[in-house]
């Protein structure tokens, strides 16, 4: 039964959904295949039929391979079609924050004062153009939330029901095979809609100074540090899978091969999951593209019955350039419920737009205030990530020989004809869990080596990927950092325009995350000692030789850090508390409200995000069915 009043405006479906990321499209094709009928509004339109450039070739269409090839995921997240360019702040001090060399004042004709932060406005959002890496998160995540809310349908050991749900393992072939006699320690999701893959460039084999980089690195890290036998063990049973249930339930470091959404070494995401359930089920599932989503309709009683957007390419002022346009109004209804799927940046604003937010901010902006909430836009979290960038002793990698990352050099006509070689791969040749000190409770440090000269995010960071063929960039990454500081506030009540983003970096935690960050780079630096020893580096770019007191390099961290895992800013828990929704996605003093997507985690999860959200849409879709099944 239709939960809405006869007076309302007839509905147009019964559950509307706003974004088409890894929460929105997952929630979205699983209400549909379950027989509910669904509309999802996308303010972007498909990558896949669009057309644009990136810093390779800034005037030619580099679609759709810049969507498809995982080698040319930095370009997907620079091409003009589908990129929205976020500028947000790391530090509210001006001083601190110019330290940064990758601070950028003015872009496309505006003032933009901050760090560029590439987000997808485009159909699949974040999924079509980040760089496919499948970790799963920690248990004690997912544990922390039901504790938290006394929800035990948050525990671990239920959670991993979901991954079960949605992925399709392609690469555990033994384990593959036995899941079919109902043997499944690794549980793995063997049936799911999200393939996973690993890529190893066997050419990097062939490639013999590359292989002396793996065998080499590999080697010194697993010397590093003690629980020898328990890392072998480790590697006999999980053969370098992080996703291994025996290997996440014990929390296990080491050395790791990333497994990546591609199906036959071809990016695969939300958008696929979409178009396949809209193409099976027509009559379910509506997409609806260039819709920005500006307001949730809410009637009298609190209660979502609706969604005002604005029709129209490119009209968000995140796209560079934007069309300038207004677009057309319009308006949708939905006879159950509204979910908002923007992502960490545009939940918020969209839930503020409506008057959902801390009264004083909506007042500011002359938003009547409808349901006061002052936790929407806090508790913006992200991880610290620095790159040490070393030039080898070479002129190119041989696996780049030729490499111009277009779709004419030898790299693309092997990866087009076979679907292998270098252009299979996201660029990372090798993996590292680790604690930074043995007394964290968690693997705290992901490290990854590129081949690439990778710093961070600035505008054309891309170009460089296609131009640097000699570099090597282990790239240091925190995990569970301890910073809740950041905020997403409004910037203006224009829906048109993108939010102020300020992520207040460091302000939690004492030095904790410094201190791990810089561990990161020394225990980086004893991995390739041998390298060097070897004559294989030439130098070391960034943070460089001369940087090498705890001093120093905690002022590389400061200065240099970067991340581009957002999330948290419509977080689960107690509106008192600072929450927003519930532990079953609805916002607190409404009805008919959920969010699902990377902004409701109450703590960061994990090393990466995308598994988290993917299985976030999963289990929304479970409660939101269950739910109806009552109603
Ligand atoms: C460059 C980059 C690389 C990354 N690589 C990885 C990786 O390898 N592994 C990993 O785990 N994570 C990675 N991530 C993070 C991960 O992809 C995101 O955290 C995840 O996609 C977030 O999902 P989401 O549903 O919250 O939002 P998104 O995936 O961003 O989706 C939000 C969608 O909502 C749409 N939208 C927003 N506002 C509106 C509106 N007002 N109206 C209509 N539509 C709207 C957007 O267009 C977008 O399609 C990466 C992120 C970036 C930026």
């Amino acid at each position: 039964m239709s939960a809405a009043d006869s007076a309302d405006p007839p509905p147009d479906c019964e559950y509307l959904i706003v974004g088409s990321g890894a929460g929105g499209g997952t929630v979205a094709a699983r209400l549909a295949e379950a027989g509910k009928r669904v509309i999802l509004l996308e303010a972007g339109g498909d990558p896949r039929e669009l057309s644009g450039g990136d810093p390779v070739q800034p005037d030619v269409n580099r679609l759709p391979h810049d969507y498809d090839v995982p080698a040319f995921h930095a370009f997907a997240s620079e091409n003009k079609a589908m990129s929205w360019d976020f500028f947000v702040r790391h530090y509210g001090d001006d001083t601190q924050q110019r330290r940064d060399p990758k601070f950028v004042e003015r872009h496309g004709g505006s003032s933009v004062n901050g760090i560029y932060y590439p987000r997808a406005g485009t159909l699949g959002g974040c999924t079509a153009h980040n760089a496919m890496i499948l970790v799963y998160p920690h248990n004690a995540d997912w544990d922390h939330i039901a504790e938290l809310t006394g929800d035990v349908s948050w525990s671990a050991a239920r959670m991993r029901t979901y991954f079960e749900r949605l992925e399709d393992c392609r690469h555990r072939p033994v384990q593959r095979w036995l899941s079919k006699l109902g043997i499944n320690p690794t549980r793995h999701g063997w049936r799911g809609w999200l393939r996973t893959e690993t890529a190893i460039p066997m050419e990097a084999m062939r490639d013999r100074q590359l292989a002396r980089v793996i065998h080499d690195s590999a080697r010194e890290a697993f010397l590093e540090g003690g629980n020898r036998m328990q890392r072998v063990g480790w590697f006999l049973k999980g053969l370098l899978d992080p996703n291994d249930w025996r290997l996440v339930q014990e929390n296990a470091v080491g050395v790791r091969c990333l497994p990546l959404t591609t199906d036959g070494h071809a990016r695969r995401g939300s958008r696929e999951r979409v178009l396949d359930v809209a193409r099976r089920y027509p009559d379910r599932l509506t997409i609806v593209m260039n819709a920005l989503a500006t307001k949730v309709i809410l009637d009298a009683d609190r209660r979502a019955i609706g969604v005002e957007f604005l029709q129209g390419e490119r009209l968000y002022r995140a796209h560079t350039p934007p069309s300038g346009q207004t677009g057309k109004r319009r308006a949708l209804y939905a006879s159950r419920e509204v979910i908002l799927a923007g992502g960490a940046f545009n939940s918020p604003q969209i839930l503020m737009l409506s008057g959902i937010g801390p009264p004083e901010v909506l007042r500011r902006h002359g938003i009547e205030p409808r349901v006061p909430l002052p936790g929407v836009g806090t508790n913006l979290q992200d991880r610290y990530e620095v790159g040490v960038v070393y030039r080898m002793n070479m002129k190119a990698w041989e696996v780049y020989r030729g490499a111009t990352f277009g779709s004419t050099d030898p790299q693309f006509a092997e990866w087009f004809r076979s679907r292998s070689g270098v252009y299979a791969t996201n660029g990372a040749i090798l993996t590292l869990f680790k604690r930074s000190t043995p007394d964290v409770p968690l693997p705290d440090l992901f490290c990854m080596a590129l081949l690439a000269r990778f710093e961070g995010y600035y505008p054309g960071y891309s170009g460089v990927f296609a131009k640097d063929l000699n570099a090597l960039t282990w790239v240091v990454l925190k995990g569970h950092t301890n910073n809740r500081g950041g905020t997403v506030t409004l910037r203006s009540a224009d829906p048109l325009d993108t939010p102020a983003i300020n992520f207040n970096y460091f302000s939690d935690g004492d030095d904790a995350d410094l201190n791990a960050v810089v561990e990161g780079i020394r225990f980086v630096r004893r991995v390739t000692r041998k390298l060097r020893e070897r004559g294989l580096v030439a130098r070391e770019d960034l943070p460089g030789d001369a940087v090498d007191d705890d001093k120093g390099l905690a002022e590389f961290v400061r200065s240099n850090a970067w991340g581009h895992h957002a999330c948290g800013t419509c977080p689960i828990g107690s509106p008192d508390a600072g929450g927003v929704l519930s532990s079953d996605f609805r916002v607190h003093h409404t009805r008919n409200l959920r969010v699902v997507d990377a902004s409701v985690f109450p703590r960061i999860p994990g090393f990466f995000l995308v598994s988290a959200v993917y299985m976030i849409g999963e289990k929304a879709a479970e409660v939101i069915l269950a739910d109806a099944a009552e109603k």
